[in-house]
């Protein structure tokens, strides 16, 4: 008999691998009509492509590091060279040497140690069991700001800060989630980091490859536009109704952000996945593109941060030897307010902003969005963000399989939690669950 799957992404896609090369029959069905969920490219010109998901990652991403290379990938650094842009106040936008902002560093240093000791208060493995977990999780990162970060700069450049590592509004997530999220990801500063940190490069070509060729592989095994609609266990098999009919199966793994398995009618029915704060996340991605990347003839690394958005940060996607993508980051709660505009006025304000951070630049011959944030398949970007009490409620049981029912996806691995490289290891384990149980 067959193990189904649920979810093409890269969870889904590993455990489907993992347990085909074990000799396993796998069946793996997709709602959308393409694999790689979170990751996703768009063609900036003929044959080159820029992420408009997942699209950074750094050397202590080992299972994806290798899965990269198993198929052939290659990385391409970051480009971070130049200076950079910051508009965090009124006036015109300012030009420093390197990353580092122009707010008092005793205001980010001070930032940066609170994060720090919020970070080694939590479990990584089981954040709902740290000392003082319940306070943790009762408290939004907005109250937490409020009572904790004194320094007028550090308020101001906090929220940028978030949004840019977890497209997090900080009214949404508790102190017990941001703290997990640092922790699970290996610490602030390798995340902050682009040399030597978690984007230090990119997949050449997208992280979009990642999927297509791992789905490849797996042939008529993958049956895309097929959401799964119910999942129900009797006594021998699993029953699993799709669009396309219903299917046996002798275990399922379900690899799919938490909000989108509540979605799912179980008979019988598991512990919830998401609690009552679990929020979809707050990602929208532009892609701007020049004929090259025209901004580092003037010394700039095309690396922006913004306070007045739309676009909290810009840094430089660029293809090798090609076009130039300045790829453009709107997230936490601006990207609530500009999800409500029209595309058209979207676009002119993404316009108005660029030409006031990069005055000499020309218009893009290119543009695109992406806009996860109201993406009915995807429910959780970058991941999913988990309020107030969500942890503790939850977290228990979000591993635990449900009888022939196991779980996978970026939301169920303790390590590197909403990244690429936890949606790969969930996969693996979720695969090494199932093996272990013939
Ligand atoms: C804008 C953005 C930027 C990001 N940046 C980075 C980054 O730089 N580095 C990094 O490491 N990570 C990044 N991430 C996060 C990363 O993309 C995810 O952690 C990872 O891709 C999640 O993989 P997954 O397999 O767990 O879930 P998904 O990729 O969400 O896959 C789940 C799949 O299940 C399908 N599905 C859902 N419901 C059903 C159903 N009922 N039936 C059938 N199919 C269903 C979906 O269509 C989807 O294809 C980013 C994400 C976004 C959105």
């Amino acid at each position: 008999m067959t193990v189904a799957i649920v979810g093409a992404g890269l969870a889904g896609l590993t455990a489907a691998t993992e347990l085909a090369a074990l000799g396993i029959d796998v069946v793996v069905f997709e709602a959308r009509d393409r694999v790689g969920g979170r990751t996703h490219g768009v063609e900036v010109a003929p044959g080159q492509w820029a992420d408009a998901g997942a699209a950074y990652l750094g050397s202590r991403h080992t299972e994806l590091t290798a899965l990269i290379s198993r198929l052939g990938l290659a990385t391409t650094p970051t480009s971070t060279e130049g200076q950079s842009r910051f508009s965090l106040r009124d006036g015109d936008p300012v030009t420093t040497d390197g990353r580092f902002p122009p707010v008092s560093a005793v205001a980010l240093g001070e930032l940066f140690d609170l994060l720090d000791e919020v970070t080694a208060a939590i479990r990584p493995d089981a954040p709902w069991e740290s000392a003082n977990a319940a306070a943790l999780d009762a408290e939004t990162v907005t109250e937490w700001v409020e009572r904790s970060v004194r320094h007028a700069d550090a308020r101001l450049f906090f929220p940028l800060f978030l949004g840019e590592m977890m497209a997090a509004d900080p009214d949404d997530i508790s102190v017990l989630h941001m703290g997990f999220y640092l922790a699970s990801g290996g610490g602030l500063q390798f995340l902050n980091a682009f040399e030597g940190g978690a984007q230090e490069s990119r997949v050449d070509g997208g992280a979009h490859q990642i999927g297509e060729l791992l789905a490849a592989k797996l042939g008529d095994r993958l049956r895309l536009s097929e959401t799964v609609r119910s999942i129900a266990e009797t006594d021998a098999s699993v029953v699993l109704t799709t669009d396309g009919g219903t299917w046996d199966a002798e275990a399922v793994v379900v690899a799919i952000p938490p909000l989108l398995a509540d979605a799912i009618e179980f008979h019988p029915a598991p512990p919830a996945r998401s609690g009552s704060g679990v929020a979809p996340g707050c990602a929208i991605k532009v892609q701007l593109v020049y004929p090259s990347p025209l901004w580092r003839a003037e010394g700039l690394s095309g690396w922006s941060v913004s306070a007045d958005g739309p676009l909290l940060s810009t840094v430089d996607d660029s293809p090798p030897g090609g076009v130039g993508v300045l790829t453009g980051f709107v997230t936490g709660a601006e990207a609530k307010r500009f999800g409500a505009l029209t595309a058209d006025r979207q676009r002119a304000r993404v316009l108005a902003q660029t030409r006031r951070l990069f005055p000499s630049l020309p218009d893009p011959i290119g543009y695109h969005r992406t806009d996860w944030l109201n993406d009915p398949h995807s429910r959780g970007c970058y991941a999913a963000l988990f309020g107030p009490g969500d942890w503790v409620a939850t977290g228990p049981t979000l591993t635990t399989p449900h009888g022939r029912v196991h779980w996978a996806g970026t939301e169920t691995s303790t390590e590197f939690f909403g990244l690429m490289e936890g949606a790969i290891r969930s996969g693996r384990r979720a695969a090494a669950e199932i093996a272990g149980t013939r």
